[in-house]
């Protein structure tokens, strides 16, 4: 037998940006448009070592598809993605290694610090693990639980759409964006 097919009627599209429609053309500004495109086409990079990362995995799988706010396409190569997403316990000796991977992203780029061990080291306060990934690279969005749930992720990658859409096209001569990275030793 069969099974019913059912449809979503809850759809919501994505927000049109203001500006003028008339019948067969609608015309806005450059910059409204290239936010909306990076907005809902979020690249993320998993950079996931440990636990976190199985949530990570069921974020991506089809009950909560993460391909709903145009973030499916995973990319393993830091050149091109733009959100660097840290899911699980960082070492020291690891840090290196992300703050390498999070160099070689070009701009614009953010970070996702999903759990209590990316944000904060979470409950291995010892000598090697990094007491939060911001200690070597800014972060935009902390998602915070042990591990979060989808629904916490989901709701991280909603608030990073946000913040992407209200930011100048050129973040990366903004001064508050350079005095940033100044402060943490990057060009
Ligand atoms: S926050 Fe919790 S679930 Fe996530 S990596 Fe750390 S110990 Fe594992």
């Amino acid at each position: 037998m069969s099974r019913p097919v059912q449809y979503n009627t809850n759809l919501k599209p994505a927000v049109i940006p203001e500006g003028y429609a008339g019948e067969g053309y609608f015309s806005t500004t450059f910059d409204k448009i290239v936010e909306l495109g990076r907005k809902n086409s979020l690249w993320p990079l998993p950079f996931a070592t440990s636990c976190c990362g199985i949530e990570f995995m069921a974020t991506m799988a089809s009950h909560y598809d993460l391909g709903r706010f145009g973030a499916e396409r995973l990319g393993f190569t830091p050149r091109q993605c733009d959100v660097l997403l840290v899911a699980g316990t960082i070492s020291k000796k690891l840090g290196p290694v992300l703050r390498q991977v999070y160099l070689q992203m070009a701009e614009p780029r953010w970070v996702i610090a999903m759990g209590a061990c990316a944000c904060t080291g979470g409950i291995f306060d010892s000598y090697s693990v990094l007491q939060g990934i911001d200690q070597i690279i800014p972060v935009d969005i902390y998602v915070p639980g042990c591990p979060p749930r989808p629904e916490g992720l989901i709701d991280g990658v909603l608030k990073l759409q946000e913040l992407v859409q209200g930011e100048s096209l050129r973040r990366r001569n903004n001064p508050v964006y350079q005095q940033l990275m100044e402060s943490y030793g990057i060009q």
